[in-house]
């Protein structure tokens, strides 16, 4: 008989109404102390413990906590603090790598005193890391045994955990070499005698198990990370003997790394078998005598899971294996808590889905279906549920997938060439040399926040509202005017944000109340469900759009999210390819396009901040990626006319990777934040011969500095050196809804001096 249990990876940490942020927030700004923080991060802890095992999971992690980062965490741990950031305490100088100290902007970023350590996207997620720099003579020392402080904690409480630490090869693996040519994964053998020390103090204080991550085996596999997960798992098996680790890999793994994994002389393997459903019925002839962890349900989405097809599907192979763990795919962090808060989702909808709290239950009823109790019910719920979601009319629109069915390959064509668009263009647009502009928003000041409150409470009727949002516009228009800049924007005053606005109004996707997911820290987001087929009741931005033009002679650009962001800023539906989503998005943005146009809109902005964010882990699959990405950007931009100019614009992007597939956006003009980098991120452009038009952004606008003419100057000849002057626009770095009047106006000001001063040198 198969032993059959149940894991969690790891929990969300922010708690159920985000009371973890609350606490930072306030400990920040000073309102209450480090006790109090402290215990509102254990009692959150302590009621996660209590409803995992209530809902019946049997192994239950520990040190999947964390006041902001784990891999910060991680950095803590094995002393990697860089002198700088020593503060008054423990706590203070965590928090100075995090958040860095001094002024901090709106955004989190800092740009005087102390940084923070940088921030990276945890692989394919939308969670981010912060990154330690280590030097060749880095050395480590167990400094912080958070791991075991939680171990203990949670079996004073009742219960036996599984302590989760981030692996040591993809601790290196992410850190950042201080000096060009360092390997940190060289520091490996000084690593891994404080990890034995860690496990060590686990063993003594009585757990049996730890889970190990290491979603390094999730990219290309290679030789040197192959290497140090060999060196790494042969020393801390023979240093902690006894101790049983779960090596864990998630998000996606190769077979080469599937084969190295069950090599490795650990006692258990997790495989995330979401993204890799195929491995499945490999596990028995790869276990040997290890124990498998199933990660069968999917910790990156909203879903319910088909439990009857799993079921079908795990019985035969389950029976082959001794030991066998039930798991997600990966930590729930990258999910909501709970279902059950969300009252105003309709029932249909919410049938469908399943939060962090659900997919545990979901666990549960397998581990009793596969141990031969009686869960019918359990499992004829669920099959209604699922029957129900694939035929609902509410999911599918028939005229949505005909569309789809029907794109041919000249919709994704402008009429001509850009070489003869640009001509036409700069006929009816009449700019000059080094045109300047913005890339959209404009401050949301505490003013419009507040007016977007009451008006959702109720307080604020819709007329004043709209009253009270016209004149914020015309302000603007007239500002724009005033100093002189070429290209006007509306300002999107009328927008809470740049992905849900447009989700609000199309049809198939839905909202939740309190879906927080964690993003970095303290900041956590919502995002919109896509849950049916997409389409465009009814224009969108047509109204703002022509309304600022109204006000003005000069040109106002409409502006509008893409659909690839659209997407990948959303719990996708999983009953269809992403791409065929991202189509129906596309034909619903190719229909605002056009209404634009129709309306006199000169130039539409099509933004793609998440653009480069889409790519697959695994090179392999960027090519296909790559492929409906830039088709659907096409569909959405390509019905206007020749003279019609599409902007696009991509922010904190690496661009070598993918400048092939931006030229094949081929937006007329791309803006690109560039002025971090000190136009280092133009490169990529230059050397690929770009051909249209791009405005590199001169300034950054995390913060609330106000660059000198000069800089920007300066920033635009070298752009002059290597593009050619016709080719360039003036804009800052992205949208300036974070920031203030007082500084987005002498930054403007200047901006357009900068401009003056190019056509002056010309
Ligand atoms: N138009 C958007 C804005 O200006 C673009 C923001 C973004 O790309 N992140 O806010
Ligand atoms: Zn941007």
């Amino acid at each position: 008989m198969t032993i059959i249990q149940t894991a969690n990876l790891g929990f969300p940490r922010i708690g159920k109404r985000r009371e973890l942020k609350t606490a930072l927030e306030s400990f920040w700004s000073g309102k209450s102390d480090e006790s109090a923080l402290r215990e509102t991060a254990a009692a959150l802890r302590a009621r996660n413990w209590q409803r995992q095992k209530d809902l019946g999971t049997d192994i239950l992690p520990s040190n999947d906590f964390s006041l902001y980062d784990h891999l910060l965490d991680t950095a803590f741990m094995v002393g990697a603090v860089p002198e700088t950031h020593r503060g008054a305490s423990d706590l203070d100088t965590y928090f100075r790598m995090a958040r860095g100290a001094g002024e901090v902007s709106a955004c989190g970023h800092n740009h005087s005193g102390v940084t923070a350590l940088e921030m990276t996207k945890w692989f394919n997620t939308n969670y981010h890391v912060l990154l330690s720099e280590l030097k060749p003579s880095q050395t480590f020392e167990l400094a912080h045994n958070k791991p075991l402080a939680e171990y203990v904690e949670a079996k004073a409480l009742g219960h036996q955990t599984r302590p989760v630490l981030v692996g040591p090869v993809t601790f290196l693996a992410l850190s950042k070499p201080a000096i060009g040519g360092f390997n940190t994964l060289s520091l490996l053998p000084r690593l891994l005698p404080v990890y034995a020390e860690v496990l060590h103090s686990l063993q003594d204080a009585g757990a049996d198990w730890v889970q190990i991550d290491e979603p390094v085996l999730a990219n290309a596999p290679g030789g040197q990370i192959a290497l140090a997960l060999t060196e790494a798992y042969a020393h801390l098996v023979r240093e902690v003997p006894g101790l049983k680790l779960m090596l864990t890999s998630y998000f996606d793994v190769h077979d080469a790394n599937l084969d190295l994994a069950f090599s490795l002389p650990v006692a258990g393997v997790h495989v995330d078998l979401t993204v890799r459903p195929d491995v499945l019925e490999k596990l028995p002839s790869l276990a040997g005598d290890k124990t498998v962890s199933l990660g069968v349900i999917d910790g990156r989405n909203i879903w319910k899971a088909d439990l009857n097809a799993l079921l079908a599907r795990l019985k035969p192979v389950v029976s082959q294996l001794g030991r066998v763990i039930l798991a997600p795919s990966c930590s729930l962090l990258h999910v909501p808590i709970d279902l059950a808060q969300e009252d105003k989702l309709d029932s249909d909808l919410k049938s469908w889905l399943a939060f962090a709290e659900q997919k545990l239950e979901e666990l549960a009823i397998l581990k009793s279906a596969l141990s031969g109790e009686d869960v019918s019910a359990q499992l004829a719920e669920n099959a209604a549920a699922i029957a129900a979601r694939k035929t609902s009319p509410r999911i599918h629109n028939p005229a949505v997938t005909e569309r789809v069915a029907n794109l041919t390959p000249p919709m994704s064509e402008r009429q001509s060439p850009f070489a003869e668009r640009i001509l036409k263009q700069r006929k009816r647009l009449n700019l000059p040399l080094y045109p300047t502009t913005t890339i959209g928003s404009f401050p949301q000041t505490a003013e419009v926040r507040a007016a977007r409150l009451q008006h959702g409470k109720g307080q604020l009727g819709d007329a004043d509202y709209d009253a009270f949002l016209k004149l914020e516009t015309e302000k603007a228009i007239r500002w724009q005017e005033e100093i002189g800049l070429d290209v006007l924007v509306h300002g999107e005053f009328e927008r809470n944000d740049m992905v849900q606005y447009f989700a609000e109004q199309l049809e198939g996707y839905a909202f939740t109340q309190h879906g927080w997911v964690q993003s970095y820290g303290s900041r956590y987001v919502r995002p919109p469900v896509i849950f049916g087929d997409v389409s465009r009741p009814k224009p969108m931005t047509v109204d703002w759009a022509a309304y600022a033009q109204s006000l003005t002679d000069k040109v106002v650009k409409g502006m509008l999210t893409g659909p690839v962001t659209m997407l990948q800023w959303a719990f996708v539906r999983d009953d269809l390819p992403r791409g065929t989503v991202c189509r129906q998005i596309a034909l619903a943005i190719r229909d605002e396009v056009l209404d634009l146009e129709a309306a006199g809109i000169r130039i539409i902005q099509i933004d793609e901040a998440a653009f480069r964010e889409g790519l697959p882990i695994d090179p392999a699959g960027w090519p296909a990626y790559l492929d409906w990405a830039v088709d659907c950007f096409r569909i959405a931009a390509a019905g206007v006319a020749d003279e019609t100019q599409i902007h696009t614009h991509m922010c904190y992007s690496e661009f070598n990777d993918i400048i092939r597939a931006i030229a094949a956006m081929d937006a007329d003009v791309i803006s690109i934040e560039t002025s971090r980098s000190n136009m280092e991120l133009l490169e990529a452009f230059i050397d690929f011969k770009y051909p249209n038009e791009v405005g590199p952004g001169l300034y950054d606008i995390h913060s609330p500095r106000v660059p000198e003419t000069e800089e920007m100057v300066r920033l635009l000849a070298r752009a002059a050196q290597r593009l050619k002057p016709e080719q360039i626009w003036v804009n800052p770095d992205c949208g300036l809804k974070t920031r203030g009047w007082a500084e987005t106006r002498p930054a403007l000001e200047r901006l357009v001096e900068a401009a003056k001063t190019m056509r002056a040198n010309q």
